[in-house]
């Protein structure tokens, strides 16, 4: 594996659930150690705005399969945040849309999804080192990661904060629906065969529910600048 020799990358996998903190957090930790910051989900979202663009069902494994043989996904790196490109298309401002993220769910159960997405993921580690957030990171991406983050936080904690996030956009929606929403891309995430949401052996879990922000980027990055951020050791 390229990561392995030379200058190698270190990788801050940092997986959990939808609305457990992992973009905030993870951004934050990046900047702290100097990383870069990957949101993989944006990936899947954009093959999700591509199906729906295409007019292909988000369930439609076979016609899923035809579409993205040939889609060209970006992800660039950039100061501000991440830019997203589908066919040199900028989608960047429309992934954040409920309907592209329904349809990212549906899509991600799919194998052959997955698979489009697996060296495009892993070719954005460079060094000195990548904080990469999304659900398979350390279990699939990179397994062999150094320092691996899985953060919980209760369903209720978790609709709260996302509800507020839509208040802070003027967007109306109750913390019960996003209690549901949540729940049902949770379920989906947890049950599929394909990378399923789950904690890699060595990671560590940090609940986040009764901590502050600032104490749950200090955690990670004091283990991370301990050389304690997995339980292999
Ligand atoms: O994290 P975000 O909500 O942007 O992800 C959108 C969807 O993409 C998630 O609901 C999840 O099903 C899927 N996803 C995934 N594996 C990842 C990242 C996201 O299956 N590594």
């Amino acid at each position: 594996m390229a990561e392995a020799c030379g200058a190698a990358p270190v990788v801050v996998a940092l997986d959990g659930p939808a609305a457990s903190g992992k973009s905030t957090v993870g951004l934050a930790v990046a900047r702290e150690l100097g990383f870069a910051f990957v949101e993989t989900g944006k990936l899947y979202r954009a093959l999700a705005w591509k199906a729906l663009r295409e007019g292909v069902a988000p369930d439609d494994g076979p016609a899923l399969a035809a579409l993205f043989r040939e889609v060209v996904v970006e992800y660039r790196l950039a100061d501000a945040g991440p830019q997203i490109l589908v066919d040199g298309e900028d989608v960047t401002a429309e992934l954040a849309a409920a309907e592209v993220a329904e349809a990212a769910s549906a899509l991600s159960a799919f194998p052959e999804v997955r698979e489009v997405l697996l060296p495009l993921q892993r070719r954005l580690a460079r060094p000195p080192g990548v904080v990469v957030e999304g659900r398979d990171i350390g279990t699939v991406v990179f397994p062999e990661a150094p320092f691996k983050f899985f953060l919980e936080a209760s369903l209720a904690e978790r609709a709260r904060r996302r509800a507020g996030d839509f208040a802070a956009l003027g967007q109306d929606v109750t913390p019960a629906e996003v209690e549901e929403d949540l729940a049902r891309r949770d379920g989906r995430d947890l049950s599929r065969e394909a990378a399923p949401l789950r904690r890699a052996e060595d990671a560590v879990v940090v609940d986040t529910t009764d901590l502050t922000f600032e104490e749950v980027v200090r955690a990670i990055v004091e283990r991370v600048r301990a050389g304690t951020g997995s339980n292999r050791e």
